[in-house]
C-alpha cells in the first residue's frame, strides 16, 4: 500500500469502526489501568471470556494500588481459570512498582511502561495510544493477521525481516491523532471480518488496498501452523487428609500453574499398579518432602495441555511422614487446608474441577 492512500484507508477504516466497535467493558473508561488489565488478560485468550474476569477484577481491584496492597493468593482466586497465571504474577509486580516507583500514577513514557514486568512493544503500545492517544503502533493476533493479508506478506511473522516490515506498517498508518482509536479499529477489523479462517472480504471496507484479496491469497496467508501430534500420559493427585484437612501444594515459578495450589501430583507409568510405583512416590517425596502412598481411585478426568492429552487418576492418599530421603528437599510450598478454604484458596483448574465435585469430602 502506497502512504498517498493511507488517508482514504483511515477515513474508510474509521467510517466502518463508527457502525461496527465492540462494545466492550474496559472501553468505556480511557483510564491506562483498565486498558492494561485487560490488554493482559487478552493474551491468548479470547473476549468473550475476558469480559466477566474483568468486571469482576475491577470491582474487587478498582485501582493500581488496590492491586498492589493485595496479597497474590486474593488475586489468583480471581484469576482462576483464565490461564497463563504468570501474566497475573507480573500484573500484581508491575502494580506494586508502579506505586513504589510512580507513586500509583501509571507512566506515561513508552520506556518507563515497558520496563514494568509483563509489559512489552505490544502492550505498552495499546495502553499508551488507548489511553493518551500517543502515536505508537500495536501488532497483536488480529492485527499481525489483518496487516500481512494487506501487504501480502508470507512466513513466520513472528520473527525476521516480516515482522520488523509488520511492526513498520502498522507505525505508518496511524494518523498523527487519534492513533488510539485506529488502532482499536484496526483491531475490531481483524477480529470481525478479516478472520482466521474465512475472512468476509466482501463486507471489508478496505479491502480496495487489499494485496491478499487481490491476488487471491487470503487462504493462505499466514501460513498454517504445524500441530504437534498430541502424547498421552497418566497422572495421579492424591487426597491426603489429617484431622479434617487435606494436603495441597503450590505449584513453583515458572511451571504452567505458578502460583496456584493443586493436590499433590506427579506423573504415573505404572497406573495399573500404583501401589507399587516407586518413581511416583519419588516424585510426590521430591514436591512434599513427605513418604505419600497412594490408595483406592476415587475418580478419574481427562483433559488436556497443549499437546498432552492426560488422564488423571484422583486417589486417596496416606502420609507416612517425612520422605527420610534428605537429599530429596520438597520443591514446593505445601499447606493443610479445610473444606472452608478449599473453596477461597485459588487452585489450578483441575483440583477446583475436583473440589467442585465434591471429591474433598470424605466419602
Ligand atoms: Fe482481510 Fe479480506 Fe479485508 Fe483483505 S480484503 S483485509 S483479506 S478481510
Amino acid at each position: 500500500m502506497q502512504p498517498n492512500s493511507f488517508v482514504l484507508f483511515r477515513r474508510r477504516l474509521l467510517r466502518w469502526y463508527a457502525h461496527n466497535a465492540r462494545s466492550l467493558p474496559w472501553r468505556d473508561v480511557a483510564d491506562p489501568y483498565y486498558v492494561w488489565v485487560s490488554e493482559i488478560m487478552l493474551q491468548q485468550t479470547t473476549t468473550q471470556t475476558v469480559q466477566g474476569y474483568f468486571d469482576r477484577f475491577i470491582k474487587t481491584f478498582p485501582t493500581i494500588q488496590s492491586l498492589a496492597e493485595a496479597d497474590l493468593d486474593t488475586v489468583n482466586r480471581l484469576w482462576e481459570g483464565l490461564g497463563y497465571y504468570r501474566r497475573c504474577d507480573l500484573l500484581h509486580k508491575a502494580a506494586s512498582e508502579i506505586v513504589a516507583r510512580f507513586g500509583g500514577v501509571f507512566p506515561e513514557h513508552d520506556e518507563d511502561v515497558r520496563s514494568l514486568p509483563g509489559i512489552g512493544r505490544y502492550t505498552a503500545g495499546a495502553i499508551l495510544s488507548i489511553a493518551f492517544d500517543q502515536r505508537l503502533p500495536i501488532l497483536e493476533a488480529n492485527t499481525l493477521r489483518l496487516h500481512a493479508r494487506l501487504l501480502a506478506i508470507r512466513g513466520d511473522l513472528l520473527r525476521g525481516e516480516a515482522n520488523t516490515r509488520l511492526w513498520e506498517f502498522a507505525a505508518e498508518i496511524l494518523p498523527r491523532r487519534g492513533s488510539g482509536k485506529l488502532n482499536q479499529a484496526l483491531m475490531d477489523l481483524g477480529s470481525l471480518v478479516c478472520t482466521p479462517k474465512s475472512p468476509k472480504c466482501m463486507e471489508c471496507p478496505v479491502a480496495a488496498f487489499c494485496e491478499s484479496a487481490k491476488q487471491g491469497l487470503q487462504g493462505e496467508i499466514p501460513s498454517p501452523k504445524r500441530k504437534e501430534p498430541p502424547e498421552y500420559r497418566t497422572e495421579v493427585a492424591l487426597r491426603v487428609r489429617k484431622r479434617g484437612k487435606t494436603l495441597l501444594v503450590r505449584s513453583p515459578e515458572g511451571e504452567r500453574w505458578a502460583g496456584l495450589w493443586d493436590f499433590p501430583r506427579a506423573e504415573s507409568e505404572l497406573p495399573l499398579m500404583l501401589a507399587t510405583d516407586t518413581a511416583l512416590q519419588e516424585r510426590l517425596a521430591k514436591l512434599t518432602g513427605r513418604k505419600l502412598i497412594p490408595g483406592r481411585l476415587i475418580c478419574s478426568l481427562k483433559h488436556s495441555v497443549t499437546k498432552y492429552r492426560i488422564t488423571l487418576l484422583f486417589c486417596e492418599g496416606t502420609d507416612a511422614g517425612q520422605s527420610g530421603q534428605p537429599h530429596l528437599g520438597a520443591l514446593c510450598e505445601t499447606r493443610w487446608a479445610t473444606a472452608a478454604e478449599l473453596q477461597e484458596i485459588p487452585l489450578n483448574s483441575t483440583a477446583r474441577k475436583l473440589v467442585q465435585r465434591g471429591v474433598d469430602r470424605r466419602s
